[in-house]
């Protein structure tokens, strides 16, 4: 697919479901980054008033549950990590709340498990409950049920969770925000050969190969989730781009059209 046919169809999406990671949204203590959610949100707000229909995923709770109890390091235990998240998605709600309100925006919480994928019942309650939200003009704001999703046989990261919404809200794209600038031929941060690709029309071994694993310390992903989410996003129809959040207006470029990131073809 030519450049320009791309940079067309990420600016005429108009259903448009944006995932940002832990690392985005908080510092390495858990502290909330305040600057990063207010550039977020105003760019969201931005996007909202151009017409666009917009569906939040956001990570985050464990990472302001550990900071909001000033603990050193993320617990070990699954039970712990649960209780975090369940101090921490309040505190993100309420921000999210806060700097959304502030340009006129209503948004919602809706808190998903794997099971709302897997059974026929829950799956048509969350696409209806989604359709009457976007009906009502409000931004949803998911996460995981990590209060009580957190054991063995979870969805488990947030760019697979976002990447099964969208294809749940039949979106017309799926942008994930982190703390890398795209998918690269390896690992960048220890093979200074490593090159960005600006377009994946496919996933081969070769890309899979190169995503590796890893992730930061309070978030969950890396760059294999983000993989395992294009496979899923591409297969429903749906092109998914992969960028820094810490690009300025990263959200309102891309949807612009401008090569920023990797964008993944369906
Ligand atoms: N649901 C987790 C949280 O909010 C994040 C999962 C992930 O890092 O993908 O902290």
């Amino acid at each position: 697919m030519e450049r320009a046919e791309i940079a067309h169809k990420l600016h005429d999406a108009k259903r448009v479901v944006v995932k940002v990671g832990t690392s985005s949204l908080t510092y390495s203590n858990g502290k909330l980054h305040i600057h990063s959610i207010e550039l977020l949100v105003r760019q969201l707000a931005d996007l909202k008033n151009s017409g666009k229909e917009l569906l939040l995923v956001s990570s985050g709770a464990v990472g302001a549950g550990l900071g909001k109890l000033d603990l050193p390091a993320k617990p070990k235990d699954l039970p712990k990590v649960a209780a975090l998240a369940a101090i921490g998605q309040g505190i993100l709600l309420q921000n999210y709340e806060k700097f959304f309100g502030e340009y006129g925006v209503n948004v919602a919480q809706v808190l998903l498990i794997k099971e709302d994928f897997e059974d026929e019942e829950r799956y048509a309650n969350v696409r209806n409950t989604l359709s009457e939200l976007f009906a009502y003009g409000v931004v949803p704001i998911i996460n995981e049920n990590d209060a009580t999703a957190f054991r063995e046989l979870v969805v488990g990261d947030n760019d697979t969770l976002s990447a099964l919404v969208a294809a749940a809200v039949q979106a017309d794209l799926l942008i994930l925000l982190s703390d890398i600038d795209g998918m690269y031929t390896a690992d960048p941060r220890t093979d200074a050969d490593a090159k960005l690709l600006p377009v994946i029309e496919a996933i081969t071994p070769e890309i899979e190969a190169g995503a590796g694993g890893s992730g930061t310390n309070l978030a969950t992903g890396g760059m294999m989730t983000k993989v395992n989410a294009a496979k899923i996003a591409t297969a429903a129809g749906i092109p998914m781009a992969l960028a820094n959040s810490a690009e300025p207006d990263v959200l309102l470029r891309l949807m612009d059209g401008e090569a920023l990131g990797t964008v993944f073809l369906p």
